[in-house]
């Protein structure tokens, strides 16, 4: 059973919309598939419809938080989508989105680039707006050749010369707000230092003292070392440990299932969900 637990579409900031990424997915011989759109759930209904026999996907969401300045990304899986405070904590990380990108087209302009709102907007379309746009623009204008030399302190990596803090939510709360809503949390590429400062690995053991469910550590972001010492800490700790590839569509190199979650791991996630299911294909098994 092939398992990839994070990816993103039009949602936000993949290229794929969510029926050609669920088309995608069953394509590469997945099994379950989780959309994990950074603060949003609105491409689920659109990749539900999509799915075919065989395919399960779960419904999920990356959101954005912030520790003691670093921010991190929590993955948070079956949550129930209306239950209002975790809605409410999603909206207002969302509406910040927009003021953010031209706050930091502002700072590039002051730089000398002349990327704009306009250029950003249509490579955003109708996804939620976010730094990989504004990467994709760097590209585009020449100024790096790829998006993720555009994540780096001279450019838009946390605390770089263009880029601007947002609204994010503390980890604590986004885990006592996820389990509120009957949802799962899993930390996120915790050690993916390229992308900046990471959260020291300390407060891995708070976090899982305050119920968060485990760690992402099969990520191409994550290096061999990275991965050992990742999965020896969360043994410590008592954390599940996952794969997935992060496909981001054409965005990024990764493809759908470059990483993937054991099938014990995923049923230990499911039977602690409570706040939605996992959507089996039409006709197809329930994984
Ligand atoms: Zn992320
Ligand atoms: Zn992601």
């Amino acid at each position: 059973m092939r398992i990839d637990l994070h990816t993103h579409s039009t949602a936000s900031d993949g290229t794929d919309s969510p029926a050609e990424l669920v088309r995608g997915a069953a394509a590469c011989g997945l099994d379950v598939v989780a959309l994990t759109d950074h603060d949003t759930t609105r491409g689920h209904a659109e990749a539900i419809a999509a799915l075919s026999e065989g395919l399960t996907l779960v419904t999920g969401a990356e959101l954005s938080c912030r520790l003691d300045g670093v921010g991190l990304h929590m993955l948070a899986y079956l949550f129930d989508p209306e239950e209002p405070a975790l809605l409410a904590e999603r909206e207002l990380v969302r509406d910040d989105r927009v003021p953010r990108a031209k706050a930091m087209i502002a700072r590039l302009n002051g730089l000398g680039v002349p990327v704009t709102w306009e250029q950003v907007a249509r490579i955003a379309g109708d996804g939620s707006v976010g730094r990989p746009h504004i990467a994709s623009a760097l590209v585009e204008l020449g100024v790096v050749p790829t998006v993720s030399d555009a994540f780096t302190q001279d450019w838009l990596a946390d605390g770089a010369r263009a880029y601007v803090d947002k609204h994010e939510t503390d980890p604590f709360e986004a885990i006592r707000l996820v389990k509120a809503a009957g949802g799962v949390t899993v930390f996120a590429h915790p050690g993916a230092a390229k992308r900046g400062r990471t959260v020291p690995e300390a407060s891995l053991a708070k976090l899982a003292e305050a119920g968060l469910d485990g760690i992402e550590v099969d990520h191409m972001d994550h290096d061999a070392p990275t991965r050992e010492r990742l999965r020896g800490l969360a043994a410590d700790v008592g954390l599940l440990t996952t794969g997935s590839s992060d496909y981001h569509g054409s965005r990024k190199t990764c493809v759908l299932g470059e990483y993937t979650t054991d099938p014990e791991v995923y049923g230990e996630i499911t039977r602690r969900a409570t706040g939605a299911f996992p959507v089996p294909g039409a006709g197809g098994h329930r994984a």
